[in-house]
């Protein structure tokens, strides 16, 4: 498949930023992958460019009604020197969800995975070294007709760009406080919650720079009908243990689908844990604290892999969960998939692609 990507080298690659200050988000490689879409021409030109802005007619789909849907994974460098992929197949598949919620054209998921390696193994110099260093990968999917009409677009750019991004906890694992957003909703069943649809987030800023304001890292969503029942934290999966028993919220529609997520349930049913997937309210967690039985809280996603809760304040009750340590759960899970992913542990489940 790789031979169908044209592969335009840069004549001027960019110095590469410190290792040390690379936060995250904010400096590019020297490549892109692209490649179009239109009726009747299906996906065509894939192709690896120098890193460049787009060119857009300010009449642009994308830029009016927001048909718009991205991904987000990483590459990381083992210490014996390997390029590693963590699942990116189901990177793919979700893409493919997020496409089809959005009336965007879905892409084969082996193509997909092919343009993502190609591109990595091209610009392999940018994946940091440093421990807890990676190289972000951005897909996207974006509309392009250049047209006002409120209806779904002909035409299409699918586009991948790659980010060195610094260790999320340089100082080591630890817990953050959190928000509960009392007014404000992220997603509904029947909505785009399940998609990884650029809307959703646009719409979760107020409640974001709100908990902000107040001190809070991040807001924990409620659901859009009752604001009652516990949804996310933040763009991250969220697990409570209580009494010995680890509870995330079931899909129901208005949930992303991490992978993380995916992972974490299946590391700990393969420990013997006990974990379930339901509805789980701001009532019950509270009164499970009351009782003396919530152990943990912690979220889940690529960025931060695992991020333990320490507060949570829901309408100005506060409380302190496992005195604002990281649990022994939220670590052993992170020492795991942090594992797995540098190729420091025998990969037992196949979830590593090497990049040769
Ligand atoms: C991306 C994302 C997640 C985490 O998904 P991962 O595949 O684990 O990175 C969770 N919630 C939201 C809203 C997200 O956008």
């Amino acid at each position: 498949m790789s031979a169908q990507i044209k592969i335009e080298t840069t004549k001027h690659p960019k110095l590469k930023p410190d290792q040390k200050n690379l936060g995250f988000g904010k400096y590019f490689t020297d490549h892109m992958f692209i490649m179009d879409y239109s009726e009747g021409k299906s996906w065509h030109e894939p192709r690896i460019i120098p890193y460049q802005p787009l060119v857009l007619d300010p009449a642009t789909s994308v830029l009016h009604y927001g048909q718009a849907i991205f991904e987000g994974m990483k590459a990381y460098l083992s210490t014996d020197g390997r390029m590693l992929l963590f699942r990116p197949r189901r990177n793919m598949e979700r893409i493919n969800r997020s496409d089809d919620r959005m009336c965007m054209p879905t892409i084969d998921v082996d193509f997909g995975v092919e343009a993502i390696k190609t591109l990595v193994k091209l610009d392999k110099d940018w994946i940091p070294t440093v421990v807890g260093t990676s190289l972000y990968i951005r897909p996207f999917v974006i509309s392009t007709d250049p047209f006002l009409g409120v209806r779904a677009s002909n035409t299409y750019k699918f586009i991948i760009i790659l980010s060195p991004v610094g260790a999320y906890y340089p100082q080591g694992i630890a817990p953050v406080n959190i928000y509960v957003e009392p007014e404000y909703v992220r997603a509904v069943r029947g909505g785009t919650g399940f998609a990884k649809a650029a809307g959703n987030y646009a719409g979760g800023m107020k409640a974001q720079t709100i908990a902000a304001k107040k001190g809070y890292v991040q807001v924990l969503w409620l659901d859009g009908i009752e604001r009652k029942y516990i949804e996310e934290v933040g763009a991250m999966n969220v697990f409570f243990k209580v009494k010995g028993e680890v509870i995330t919220p079931d899909l129901s529609g208005s949930i992303l689908p991490g992978v993380t997520r995916e992972s974490v349930i299946f590391l700990l049913k393969h420990w013997g844990m006990k974990v379930s997937e339901r509805k789980i309210s701001i009532h019950e967690l509270f009164e499970a604290y009351q009782k003396g039985e919530l152990e943990e809280a912690f979220g889940t996603g690529t960025a931060a892999v695992i991020s333990p809760i320490g507060e949570l304040n829901w309408n100005e009750h506060r409380i302190v969960i496992n005195n604002n340590k990281t649990g022994e759960v939220a670590h052993k899970l992170y020492d795991t998939l942090t594992g797995i992913q540098y190729g420091r542990f025998k990969d037992e489940f196949g979830w590593t692609v090497e990049i040769k």
